[in-house]
């Protein structure tokens, strides 16, 4: 049996007072890639950022387990020692420090904490050395050498961003990466070649959560379960053949299904 690596279950999160999950359920195998898509507003983004333990996403019922300890129990900090990354929607700009630093920063922590954990002494990782690994990454991601001077995304393009996530991602190497729209503001060569990457760097043993609004990057990295999101909740589960259902019928073909009722008023979403 596939050893479990996440498990969700009846996650209820508020944003700010509203409930925005309403019981969510989920299990993730060891090397398992899953896809969680839904339309714009049915809680993605909250699921992935509760997971990551937001302070602004408060969790008010439900358990998640995750390598075997309680998630929700720990800061966001021991969550990514654990092995769990994610890879935001919207990556922040970080001005005044260099790719370098902050992938170091955060890859000495990481380390130090998992040799504590066994017991071991942990040795920081030299600059020279780090930054030689870097930019044997950086090639492998199709970034170009002069970044790893360049202030942690400041003026980077959206496809840059993304490739400077995917670089963060395959020197952490977490046991489970959540990617929330890897896919958004890329071009179709941009999506195609970040792809190819994340297949290039993924580890078989590391699972994959990838959300997405859209069935298309589930062409370049084919997922394993896919499911769908609706008003804060997973309503339908299936194989990688749901999201050619979805690209045929679109979320009505899902509402019908589950017997959700369409939204009659437009709504706005961020
Ligand atoms: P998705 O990622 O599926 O598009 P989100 O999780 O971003 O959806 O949003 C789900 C709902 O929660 C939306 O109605 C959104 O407006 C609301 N929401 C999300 N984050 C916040 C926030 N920080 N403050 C207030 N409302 C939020
Ligand atoms: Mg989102």
């Amino acid at each position: 049996m596939t050893q479990m690596i996440l498990k969700i279950e009846g996650l209820k999160v508020e944003v700010e007072g509203n409930e925005i999950l309403h019981g969510v359920d989920l299990e993730i195998g060891a090397g398992e890639i899953h896809a969680i898509m839904g339309p714009n507003g049915s809680g993605k983004s909250t699921l992935s950022a509760a997971l990551m333990g937001y302070p602004k996403y408060e969790v008010t019922e439900g358990k998640v387990t995750f390598m075997g300890e309680d998630l929700l129990e720990m800061d966001p900090e021991d969550r990514a020692v654990l092995g769990l990354f994610l890879s935001f929607q919207y990556p922040k700009e970080i001005p005044g420090v260099n790719l370098v630093s902050f992938m170091r920063a955060s890859y000495n922590a990481v380390r130090k904490a998992q040799a504590e954990a066994k017991n071991e002494e942990y040795e920081p990782i030299s600059l020279f050395k780090f930054k030689k690994m870097v930019m044997d990454k950086m090639q492998l991601v199709g970034l170009p050498a002069s970044f790893v001077d360049r202030a942690t995304n400041e003026g980077f393009s959206g496809g840059e961003k993304k490739k400077s996530e995917i670089l963060q991602m395959s020197m952490l190497e977490p046991t489970l990466a959540i990617l929330d729209e890897t896919d958004s503001g890329l071009d179709i060569d941009a999506l195609r070649s970040i792809c190819e990457t994340i297949n290039k760097v993924r580890r078989e043993d590391q699972s994959l959560l990838m959300i997405t609004h859209y069935q298309r990057i589930l062409d370049y990295i084919t997922p394993d379960h896919i499911h769908i999101m609706m008003d804060g909740k997973v309503v339908m589960s299936g194989g990688a053949e749901l999201a050619q259902k979805l690209e045929e019928h679109g979320y009505d073909y899902v509402r019908e299904q589950v017997g959700i009722k369409k939204p009659s008023s437009f709504k706005m979403v961020a």
